[in-house]
C-alpha cells in the first residue's frame, strides 16, 4: 500500500463526500476525529515461561446513533491509522443499513498463527482485562474481524463477566452458539455481499454462467462469498489467500478449496498454515495478478488499500464488490467512476455481518433465539433495502454507489446530531 496513511486518506473521502451531498460542516467535524481511542499493552504469558507485550488498540469514533460497533483484528501490520480509519468505516457502515449503532474497532499487533492456544486464550482475555471499562452491552459491542472467531469472542465474554462479576451475553458478538451466539452470524458477511450481487444481477442484467469471478482472500467472508455464488451458478475462476493465488478458466469447486484448508488447519493448529496454492492443478498467480484479471466481478475480501495509485490503471473487471474493509484507496475513487466502474462500497458490500451482530445482539437482550431461517430472512430484508435505497440514490444523482452509501449514512447521522440542536437551532433561526 506504499506509505498513504490509510486513516488520512480515509478522513480526505469523508470529507470529499459529505461536501458533495451537502452534509453540514458541523457534523462533518464530528466525524473528523475519533471520540475516544485506549492504547495499552497487553501483558501475556508465552508457554516458554516469559512475558510479553503486546501493543493494543479500542477506537470508538462515533456514538451519536448508539452504542459503538465493531470487530477485534489481530494481525501484525495493525496500526493505530488503521484501527481508527476501519472504525470510522463502521460508524458509516451501521448507518448505511440503519442499525441503532455508532462505529468502533479494535486490533492488537501480533501475528496470532504463531501462537499456541493457551496463549491465545490469555492474549484474548488480556484484552477485554485492558478495555474493560469502554466495552459494554449498552456502550461498546466488539465482534471478530480479521484472524478472530467465536471462540475467541467466547473467551472476552467470560473475561468481561468475571471482570464485572455479571451474565452479559450481549457485551459482544460472533460468540459460538451455545455461549450466546446467533445462527446464520458466521456466513453473514458472505451472504450480505452474495444478497448485494444477486440484486446487482437483477437491476444490471447479468446471467449468472457467465460472470466469471475473482475473489482475493479465502476466509471467512471470501469463504461464504464464493460457495453461495457458487452455488447461484456463478464461475469463480480464482481465489487467494495469504499465501498466494490459483486460477483456473474452468472455475473452482469452492467447497473442495475449503476442505483442503480446513483440514490443513486441523494438521497445523488454530490457525490455517496450508494455502489454497497448495492445489497444483491449477495455474498459479500472484495477489497483484489476481486484482488485475480480465474477470465480470472481481472481490477483494482480505486487507485494506489493495487498489491504489499503483495499480489501478491495470484494474479490468467492470464490477467491484468490496467485501474487504477499505480494499480501494479514495485516492483513486474518481478515477475508477471516470472509467464506468460498479463498486459496491464496504459500508454496504460487508454490512451483513454487523447487521447479524445486531441480531445476535437483539437475541441476547431478549433472551430468546431466532431461527436460521428468521435470520437470513431478516438479514435479506435489510441488504435489499440498504442496496435498493443506495441504487436508487446513485442512479438519480448519477453518482457512483459509495457517494450514494455516504450520503444514506451521512444524513441518518446528520439527522442525530441535529436533534440535540445546531448553531441554527442555538441562533433561533430554526425550530
Ligand atoms: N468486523 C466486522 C466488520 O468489519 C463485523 C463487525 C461487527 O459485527 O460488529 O464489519
Amino acid at each position: 500500500m506504499a506509505e498513504t496513511n490509510v486513516f488520512v486518506d480515509a478522513v480526505a473521502r469523508l470529507e470529499r463526500l459529505g461536501a458533495e451531498a451537502g452534509i453540514a460542516p458541523e457534523v462533518i467535524a464530528a466525524l473528523r476525529d475519533p471520540r475516544e481511542t485506549l492504547i495499552a499493552s497487553l501483558p501475556v504469558r508465552l508457554d516458554d515461561g516469559s512475558r510479553r507485550y503486546f501493543p493494543a488498540f479500542r477506537c470508538r469514533y462515533n456514538n451519536a446513533l448508539g452504542p459503538t460497533k465493531g470487530g477485534i483484528r489481530f494481525h501484525p501490520n495493525v496500526t493505530l491509522e488503521e484501527v481508527q480509519a476501519l472504525a470510522l468505516w463502521m460508524t458509516i457502515k451501521c448507518a448505511v443499513v440503519g442499525l441503532p449503532y455508532g462505529g468502533a474497532k479494535g486490533g492488537v499487533i501480533v501475528d496470532p498463527k504463531v501462537l499456541s492456544r493457551l496463549e491465545l486464550e490469555r492474549l484474548s482475555r488480556a484484552y477485554m482485562r485492558a478495555m474493560a471499562n469502554v466495552i459494554g452491552p449498552d456502550l461498546d459491542i466488539p465482534a471478530p474481524d480479521v484472524y478472530t472467531n467465536a471462540r475467541i469472542m467466547g473467551w472476552m465474554r467470560d473475561e468481561y463477566e468475571a471482570i464485572h462479576r455479571i451474565k452479559a451475553p450481549g457485551v459482544i458478538t460472533g460468540k459460538p452458539i451455545r455461549l450466546g451466539g446467533s445462527l446464520g452470524r458466521e456466513e453473514a458477511t458472505g451472504r450480505g455481499a452474495f444478497l448485494c450481487i444477486q440484486e446487482l444481477a437483477r437491476v444490471r442484467d447479468l446471467d449468472p454462467a457467465k460472470t466469471r469471478i475473482a475473489i482475493q482472500g479465502f476466509g471467512n467472508a471470501g469463504y461464504h462469498v464464493a460457495h453461495l455464488l457458487q452455488e447461484a451458478g456463478y464461475r469463480i475462476v480464482a481465489v487467494s489467500d495469504s499465501q498466494g493465488a490459483i486460477y483456473s478458466e474452468d472455475g473452482f469447486d469452492v467447497d473442495s478449496l475449503h476442505q483442503h484448508k480446513e483440514a490443513t488447519r486441523k494438521l497445523q493448529g488454530v490457525y490455517c498454515e496450508g494455502s489454497v496454492c497448495q492445489l497444483v492443478d491449477h495455474e498459479r498467480i500472484s495477489n497483484d495478478e489476481l486484482l488485475e484479471l480480465d474477470v465480470e466481478i472481481l472481490i477483494p475480501a482480505a486487507l485494506e488499500g489493495v487498489i491504489g495509485p499503483w495499480n489501478v490503471d491495470r484494474i479490468q473487471a467492470p464490477i467491484i464488490v468490496e467485501v474487504a474493509n477499505g480494499p480501494i484507496l479514495g485516492e483513486v475513487d474518481a478515477q475508477l467512476f471516470e472509467r464506468g466502474k460498479v463498486i459496491v462500497p464496504d459500508v454496504l458490500a460487508n454490512a451483513g455481518g454487523v447487521t447479524v451482530s445486531y441480531f445476535e445482539w437483539v437475541q441476547n437482550r431478549a433472551g430468546y433465539a431466532w431461527t436460521l431461517d428468521e435470520v437470513r430472512s431478516r438479514l435479506a430484508e435489510v441488504m435489499k433495502r440498504a442496496f435498493g435505497e443506495v441504487w436508487e440514490l446513485g442512479a438519480a444523482e448519477k453518482a457512483a454507489l459509495r457517494g450514494a452509501a455516504y450520503t444514506v449514512a451521512l444524513r441518518r447521522i446528520a439527522e442525530a446530531i441535529h436533534a440535540h440542536g445546531t448553531r441554527e437551532y442555538f441562533q433561533g433561526d430554526t425550530d
